[in-house]
């Protein structure tokens, strides 16, 4: 199978499974926006709540944020977004489309003219108006980036929690960019939702909470199932940093469509907190309780993208295997994030008491464990549908099911089935999660 041909399975498997949808679509689409079907919901939480869990409920010196998108338009000065958060642009002469021009290779792609408008800078802040007054002074971005939500919160977060240096401040939530080319899938668009942390320290210990994190990071991706081959660490050369950043290295996989970042870890320094304290006017500087020190905290910011992880969970997950001279599509997603982890089936939907029991299994497993009861096809037919979704196990009822009270458990990898007594099925479930 070729790369472009995985691609278009995945996009395929993702509309036919509800997965991923594209927005508006009856409309004719909305270009570089997405939305997240029925399956696709589950597995972006799924997605999310192993990050918060494993960034702030399993680090004692992480707490969570969630900002608001709408922020003071002087953040996006001190931020440096307003002056140079742009794309440079040329127009076609002869055809009049628009490119960048760092993606252009002297002539036009589409009519092959060498003649373009001069150069001009293109800001990439989606600007929207607040209140009733559609003048300048009620000028507002979609924020691009959730991390100046929390370095404008430095100090009441600080003073909330009464936190002694080093300590991170988490977040998850939606930002927005107005890119020029959308494209690949969910990969680049222009509403996306993000995953960062804001990590504070003294500035002595930066370069190895850099290190730690970059570390953190690269694990988790692999602690929840992904492929290690897939993965590399990148580290920027000095001519990819921003002026401020001490250093940055991506975690990047391996789509279909190439090498690409999931994820970027920077050493920010202390650039944030200076520029915010200077156009703020508050001091946002740390005093060190013991020597009374002040100075300004540096910043390690690892920034995930959550529509990329999701994505690239999908990609990773996708399996093709040879049973019985038919081809078994199976997401092999870790439980974690399997949008479905149980399906309850009666082998026999017109048997009354097989249903019955099916779904009382189904409401006794759900208080534990996200589960389905599905009658809607014959087994062999549902077994398929279950594996191309990643459910971790079926749990078929029958005839026997009814006089011996045990149901066969099927394993989604191994295809393994397994009689199981019902006072044990869930503990059975729970201790088979692996
Ligand atoms: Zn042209």
């Amino acid at each position: 199978m070729n790369n472009s041909d995985l691609m278009d399975k995945i996009v395929a498997l993702c509309k036919r499974r509800g997965f991923i949808f594209q927005s508006s679509e009856i409309y004719g689409g909305l270009n570089g926006a997405w939305d997240y079907g029925p399956l696709g919901a589950e597995l972006k939480r799924n997605v999310k709540t192993a990050w918060w869990q494993a960034v702030v409920h399993f680090h004692d010196d992480v707490v969570g944020l969630d900002a608001s998108i709408l922020m003071h338009p002087t953040t996006w000065k001190a931020s440096g977004h307003t002056d140079n958060f742009t794309d440079v642009l040329v127009d076609c002469k002869k055809c009049k489309r628009r490119f960048r021009q760092d993606h252009l290779k002297g002539k036009c792609p589409d009519c092959g003219s060498t003649e373009f408008t001069e150069p001009r800078a293109f800001n990439l802040m989606l600007k929207t108006n607040v209140g009733a007054m559609e003048d300048s002074s009620s000028v507002v971005y979609l924020r691009p980036e959730t991390a100046q939500g929390i370095f404008v919160n430095f100090a009441n977060v600080e003073d909330a929690t009464h936190r002694k240096l080093p300590f991170g401040i988490a977040q998850i939530g939606k930002s927005f960019r107005n890119e020029i080319t959308p494209g690949n899938f969910t990969f680049r668009t222009r509403e996306f939702e993000q995953m960062e942390i804001e990590y504070f320290c003294r500035p002595s210990e930066a370069p190895d909470k850099y290190k730690e994190w970059i570390q953190a990071r690269f694990n988790w991706y692999i602690d929840l199932g992904m492929r290690k081959e897939n993965l590399q660490l990148r580290e920027h050369g000095k001519e990819e940093l921003a002026h401020y950043a001490a250093g940055c290295t991506d975690v990047e996989y391996k789509f279909p469509f190439g090498w690409s970042e999931l994820e970027g870890i920077a050493n920010r320094t202390d650039y944030d907190l200076r520029q915010h304290s200077q156009f703020s006017g508050k001091d946002l500087q740390y005093q060190d309780p013991v020597t009374n020190e002040k100075f300004y905290p540096y910043v390690i910011e690892p920034s995930g993208g959550c529509d990329r992880a999701t994505l690239a969970f999908l990609v990773d997950a996708y399996h093709e295997e040879q049973v019985n001279d038919q081809t078994r599509v199976v997401m092999k997603f870790h439980h974690k994030l399997a949008p479905i982890k149980v399906a309850v089936l009666p082998l026999l939907k017109k048997n009354e008491g097989i249903v019955a029991l099916a779904k009382k299994i189904k409401g006794d497993l759900q208080k534990d464990i996200v589960c389905v009861y599905d009658d809607t096809a014959a087994i062999g037919k549902l077994y398929r549908r279950q594996d191309e979704v990643g459910t971790f196990f079926c749990v078929t009822v029958d005839v026997q099911s009814l006089e011996d009270q045990q149901v066969t458990v099927r394993h989604r990898d191994t295809m393994k089935q397994d009689r199981v007594s019902l006072d044990g099925l869930k503990q059975y479930l729970q201790d088979n999660f692996s």
